[in-house]
């Protein structure tokens, strides 16, 4: 095992920071700790990792003063958080919770706690990060602070309780517009198809004029069709359909 993996930090840098955090060198260096103390004190000493620009934070004199995550209280807060949401969380503790620290969309904003347009748009109710939209170039992304969407979300329905009716009530008027729709297809298609009907008769009776009636042999009245009178004989045009009726005395 390499002592190196479970150090995250170099020991020469640390000396540079000013920091309040004094490490004891010979503990570290004594070579004759098990592996699980090892992971331990590590787990302990992640504060002092480097940020994304390879960096060791940048300790503020005053460590009391200094804005402090409000789940673990470590100073190292992320400050773009602080900056827009003004919400005071460490990376750590943003990661651990995405309950609460994950980022929404405004469309999950509208489907996920139904809140309106207008709502979503003022910076006072709610604020927002923007970011670059890899679909539409000048529709800026906004992205909210999920419980401070829950937040503002509970108290316009009535807790969360409120906010299930709303969803209740919203499947039901989902649902009931789904069976007028469908009532509605239903209706366009008896419509359409007897309106296919009557053009098909409509062209039939158009195409006589079209072409000279090719009559079948008479048939019929011997009385076998009981909607026909039984002296009446039909004859049936071979290329439009159209029938005639003769009466025989
Ligand atoms: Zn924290
Ligand atoms: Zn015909």
């Amino acid at each position: 095992i390499n002592r190196k993996d479970y150090i995250q930090y170099d020991l020469s840098e640390i000396k540079d920071t000013n920091g309040g955090f004094i490490i004891d060198k010979s503990e570290l260096d004594n070579g004759k700790k098990t592996l699980e103390e090892w992971t331990k004190e590590n787990q302990n000493i992640t504060f002092l990792n480097k940020n994304d620009n390879n960096e060791l934070p940048k300790f503020p004199i005053d460590i009391d003063s200094a804005p402090k995550c409000e789940d673990c209280s470590s100073i190292l807060i992320d400050e773009e958080f602080l900056k827009i949401y003004k919400c005071k969380v460490c990376k750590n503790c943003k990661k651990k919770n995405p309950d609460r620290y994950s980022l929404l969309t405004k469309t999950e904003c509208k489907q996920d706690y139904f809140l309106t347009e207008s709502e979503l748009n003022d910076v006072d109710i709610l604020p927002r990060k923007e970011k670059d939209n890899p679909h539409y170039k000048y529709n800026k992304m906004k992205l909210y602070l999920r419980y401070q969407v829950e937040e503002f979300a509970f108290k316009k329905w009535g807790g969360e309780d409120g906010l299930d009716k709303e969803w209740v009530r919203r499947e039901e008027v989902k649902n009931i517009k789904k069976s007028k729709e469908f009532e509605k297809k239903l209706l366009e298609i008896r419509k359409r198809t007897r309106a296919e009907e009557f053009t098909r008769r409509f062209k039939a009776r158009e195409g006589a004029s079209e072409h000279q009636h090719d009559w079948s042999q008479a048939f019929g009245g011997n009385g076998d069709d009981e909607k026909y009178e039984e002296n009446m004989i039909r004859r049936k045009c071979k290329i439009c359909g159209l029938e005639t009726e003769e009466i025989i005395f």
